[in-house]
């Protein structure tokens, strides 16, 4: 996982904006932001896509669902709302290879995404 860009950020070689950690997931301000709050939420043992997940990731994904909606509460948007996002493979726009969960918030979302 050494080319892992998101490991190497839980690894703490390359900095991020981390606004929240647990013993499970770090979460980090996406450096191209697409919303007034947009933090990614990530496993931090590597787990590649969405796509991947099974049972044995129940209890990594109640944790990562907590972790958004306190990222969330912390940025103040819990109350006017926000969009939690996986992109999977290449129609869904996924670029980096490990699981992260998208959380946008501080303006109104189009739906469908464009
Ligand atoms: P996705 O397109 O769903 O794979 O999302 C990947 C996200 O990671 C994009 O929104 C990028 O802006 C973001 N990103 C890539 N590298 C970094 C980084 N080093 N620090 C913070 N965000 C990053
Ligand atoms: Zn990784």
């Amino acid at each position: 996982m050494g080319e892992c860009i998101f490991c190497r950020i839980v690894a703490g070689e390359v900095p991020a904006d981390v606004v929240a950690e647990t013993s499970r997931c770090l979460a980090f301000r996406d450096r191209n932001p697409k919303a007034p709050t947009h933090v990614l939420v990530v496993p931090v043992d590597h787990v590649a896509h969405a796509g991947e997940l099974g049972a044995e990731h129940a209890d990594l994904l109640a944790e990562m669902f907590a972790t958004a909606r306190s990222v969330a509460e912390g940025d103040g948007v819990a109350e006017s709302g926000y969009r939690l996002v996986f992109n999977v493979g290449d129609d869904g726009g996924n670029t980096v290879a490990h699981l992260h969960l998208h959380v946008l918030g501080g303006r109104a979302m189009a739906w469908p995404p464009g």
